[in-house]
């Protein structure tokens, strides 16, 4: 890749904020356009995270002075300018499960033609995506789906270990993840909620952030969530390496500390061509974070995106099918 792409961040969260302190360690991808729900900052010549990172927790991209413009619709307003962004990472919230998929439809219809990734992680949502394979394709875009932790690094590991077998007879992906506070990653940790007993994607979009606090109080900030609807599932099924009932996908989210409560596993158990069950564990560093391991792919698979697109390969693709690239 020899010119900078131009990249805007959907979401200006958890996730999107720290996607802006990524980028300013990147010199092939520019973060030009952010975006959350008070409106949009856009700058050509690029945006550094200082900006954002000045700006207190609750208030919006849209007061950064200069480039900062508040508006009730960031994304319509951002289209306007779609000539001017090459990629696009989608860091909101999918609360109900059709809003990223909407949001993709929507991108697509009023002619934005780069690529786009999403963090995206249930697998009903991801279905949805996968569905507007059709309407990307004819759109000229190149959409990598579930290109975060998991779904994402871990099913993309998956997919390399399932190599060494000619049969594979579970995948079972444990993750821990530690963060100080719940409000700085608000979307995530009410998506884990709605995995837990009782709870719905539905319900919990109509809870209020005191509601939510209350449910983590109950559980002294700790979630344990087990056979969670998890779009790594239906990722490997469709690059063929596994049925999706042979997915497993849990872990411990401590909401209250940064550290780890357990390490991150993806553990792939398979027979070999010589008849040898054998399991390979892939295992993250304990130091790393939520968002350097959600964040640094997506921008792999956005570098891998660009290729793809000037080979014009469009429509949708999943982090099972394409290896991420290195961006500079
Ligand atoms: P967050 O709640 O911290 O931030 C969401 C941002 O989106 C906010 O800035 C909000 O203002 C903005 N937003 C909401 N509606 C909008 C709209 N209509 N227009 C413009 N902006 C809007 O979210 P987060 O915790 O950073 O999570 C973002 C997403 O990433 C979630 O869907 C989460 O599930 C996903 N995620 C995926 C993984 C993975 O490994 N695949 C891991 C963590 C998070």
């Amino acid at each position: 890749m020899t010119d900078t792409k131009r990249i805007a961040v959907l979401g200006a969260g958890g996730l999107g904020r720290n996607m802006a302190k990524l980028l300013d360690q990147k010199h092939e991808l520019r973060l030009v356009a952010i975006c959350d729900k008070g409106g949009y900052a856009f700058d050509p010549n690029g945006l550094k995270s200082n900006l954002i990172e000045a700006l207190a927790a609750d208030a919006s991209v849209a007061s950064i002075p200069q480039v900062g413009v508040a508006c009730a619709d960031a994304i319509g307003e951002l289209l306007k300018r779609k000539d001017e962004i090459d990629g696009i990472f989608l860091a909101l919230p999918n609360l109900p499960n059709e809003f990223l998929p909407s949001t993709v439809e929507r991108l697509a219809k009023e002619g934005f033609q780069g690529v786009i990734v999403d963090a995206l992680k249930r697998t009903r949502a991801v279905e949805m995506v996968v569905r507007l394979h059709d309407l990307l394709a004819a759109s000229k875009i190149t959409y990598i789906t579930g290109a975060g932790a998991t779904p994402g690094l871990l099913t993309a590991a998956a997919a390399l270990a399932a190599q060494s077998f000619i049969e594979i007879e579970s995948v079972e992906i444990y993750f821990g993840v530690g963060i100080a506070n719940w409000d700085a990653y608000k979307a995530t940790i009410r998506e884990d909620v709605a995995h837990l007993e009782g709870f719905s994607v539905e319900k919990v979009a109509a809870m209020s952030d005191e509601e939510i606090e209350k449910e983590l109080d109950k559980r002294n900030g700790i979630l344990e969530l087990v056979n969670m609807e998890h779009a790594d599932d239906v990722i490997l099924e469709l690059a063929g390496i596994v049925s999706r009932d042979k997915v497993k996908v849990g872990g411990v989210v401590d909401t209250r500390s940064p550290k780890k409560p357990v390490s991150t596993t993806m553990r792939l158990t398979g027979i070999t061509f010589e008849g040898k069950r054998s399991t390979h564990v892939f295992t993250l560093g304990d130091e790393t974070s939520m968002a350097a391991n959600v964040n640094g792919p997506a921008l792999g698979w956005m570098k891998a995106g660009f290729w793809y697109h000037s080979k014009a390969l469009y429509g949708v693709f999943t982090s099972a099918e394409v290896m991420p690239r290195w961006p500079k």
